[in-house]
């Protein structure tokens, strides 16, 4: 779980999956303790990317290569859904350097 910058606070699993989420659209994440305002860094955003946009597909190409995709579309929807639980564990954070954008 990352921590805060500034106070070396971590920020919770639900404060990094929220903020993760594509709901969200990758907003700062305000440390909860000291109010600074962090972004996830590139590299943590193409991880997020890969687990669960890639990987899903990735699963449903090796598993059913004869499917359609609308027909194991609810299958990738569902894998998608469970690597979005584990992002908050890749997430890597750095100070923002502008207020609360
Ligand atoms: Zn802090």
């Amino acid at each position: 779980m990352p921590k805060c910058n500034n106070c070396g606070r971590r920020f919770s699993y639900p404060h990094v999956l929220k903020t993760v989420s594509a709901l969200s659209g990758y907003r700062s994440m305000v440390c909860p303790a000291c109010q600074h305002a962090h972004t996830i860094t590139l590299a943590s955003r193409f991880a997020v990317s890969l687990l669960v946009v890639v990987f899903p597909l990735l699963m449903r190409m090796l598993y059913f290569p004869e499917q359609p995709l609308p027909g194991t579309l609810a299958l990738v929807l569902l894998i998608a859904v469970c690597a979005l639980f584990f992002t908050p564990f890749l997430v890597k954070v750095e100070k923002n350097n502008r207020r609360n954008s």
